[in-house]
């Protein structure tokens, strides 16, 4: 967990405005945090949530610490703070899961005090879940306070959205980043101003980066040799997607392996215990590991639509004779002007808006992720002539 005080920094208005609400006893039952990714958002539901329960608050968000309310949320385990988050190999928040949260609101609060949901991922609330929620949500009672977590805000259901007041978290200022980079990750100053470019702000983004830059590094030369090869790339586009759905295999696989053996662990832990209890807990864990993997698979797979982006974005400032400082893959220059010599600049909006219409709904596709990469990278590399002959030879290849 991040430091309150760092968020407060970063999330000023975010921050502000909630302190104000709470000041004028005005704050909202529903509130959906819209984050670019890990730039606070966990660290503000869980101060606003400890200011809700605490016996004796002060000033804004702050809690006394020293009350029993206090001392159940450090333990993590206040009764009146309940957390929906999706489950499953699906990732979604299903009805069962909103009707268990709304049997949990039916209890009586401790000592009359607030009641708080913190819905993680939002976004994974199915129709039916919604449905099931919007009667709670339209009339909720005093002292229930509902708080949304999502980073992908386009994809929050309008029914929820409409009756939740929206505070949008901001990505990160390029001096706090620089600061992320370097304090919490380390990094030397040349990585620092690559990773603080590409990452637009986004912590998560800079986090995920830092621990795979070489990889990085390698994919987007990788990518620059293909392009430069136009026609003559399909065999190496083959072997890039199908190297890129292999690594996401093998990551999956090996998570099974982690899965199985911390439910042997727990199991070993829980061997005194009622077996119906043992069986819940042994769930919750599979669930909560499957969901996490889950998340880094769609993470991999967003990553690889943004790196085409970037690298087409790179492609298109040296086309057009921009100042080379904008390029984010400086390393590739001499690489990136090759690419954009054979390309024209017709060709180059066309593969950027190409990958822009792809890439929001294929984040989501499971199974098919080194076939669409494959036909995207292909088309790429095609003038509209040579496209079906480009689709038929993919075909012809069995993947
Ligand atoms: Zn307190």
């Amino acid at each position: 967990m991040l430091d309150i005080s760092l968020v407060k920094d970063w999330q000023a208005s975010a921050y502000a405005s909630l302190e104000q609400a709470l000041k004028s006893d005005h704050l909202p039952h529903a509130i959906v945090l819209i984050s670019p990714g890990d730039v606070g958002e966990k660290e503000l539901a869980e101060a606003l949530a400890d200011r809700l329960v605490c016996e004796s608050p002060g000033e804004g968000l702050a809690s006394c610490g020293k009350c029993s309310g206090c001392h159940l949320r450090s333990q993590g385990t206040h009764p009146d703070v309940y957390y929906v988050r999706p489950v499953g190999r699906m990732r979604a928040i299903s009805p069962e899961t909103m009707g268990e949260m709304m049997v949990n609101l039916q209890t009586k609060s401790l000592k009359g005090r607030a009641k708080v949901v913190i819905i993680e991922q939002a976004e994974a609330l199915t129709r039916e879940s919604a449905n099931k929620f919007l009667k709670t949500l339209e009339e909720p009672s005093s002292k229930t306070y509902f708080i949304l977590l999502t980073s992908r805000g386009e994809r929050l259901l309008p029914t929820i959205k409409s009756r939740c007041q929206i505070i949008r978290l901001v990505p990160l200022s390029e001096s706090a980043m620089r600061n992320v980079c370097k304090d919490e990750l380390k990094l030397g100053e040349a990585e620092t101003s690559f990773v603080v470019k590409l990452s637009r702000g986004r912590r998560a983004k800079a986090l995920q980066l830092a621990h795979s830059l070489s990889e990085y590094k390698k994919d987007a030369a990788d990518l620059l040799e293909i392009y430069g090869l136009r026609e003559r790339a399909l065999p190496a586009i083959r072997e890039f997607s199908v190297q890129k759905y292999r690594a996401m295999r093998e990551i999956r696989d090996a998570w099974e392996l982690e899965i199985t053996k911390a439910k042997k662990k727990l199991s070993d832990d829980l061997k005194d215990a009622d077996p119906s209890v043992k069986k819940v807990e042994l769930q919750k864990l599979e669930d909560a590991m499957v969901i996490e993997n889950a998340e880094f698979l769609q993470d991999m797979r967003a990553d690889c639509y943004e790196l085409l982006t970037d690298i087409w974005r790179d492609i298109w400032i040296v086309k057009s004779g921009a100042a080379s400082d904008s390029v984010l893959h400086a390393f590739l220059l001499p690489q990136l002007k090759r690419v954009a010599d054979i390309y024209t600049e017709e060709e180059i909006i066309r593969n950027i808006d190409e990958i822009n219409l792809v890439r929001g709904p294929a984040v989501f596709l499971t199974m098919q992720f080194d076939i669409v990469l494959q036909g995207l990278l292909s088309r790429h590399i095609a003038p509209a002539e040579t496209r079906v002959f480009l689709r038929n030879a993919i075909k012809a290849t069995g993947l």
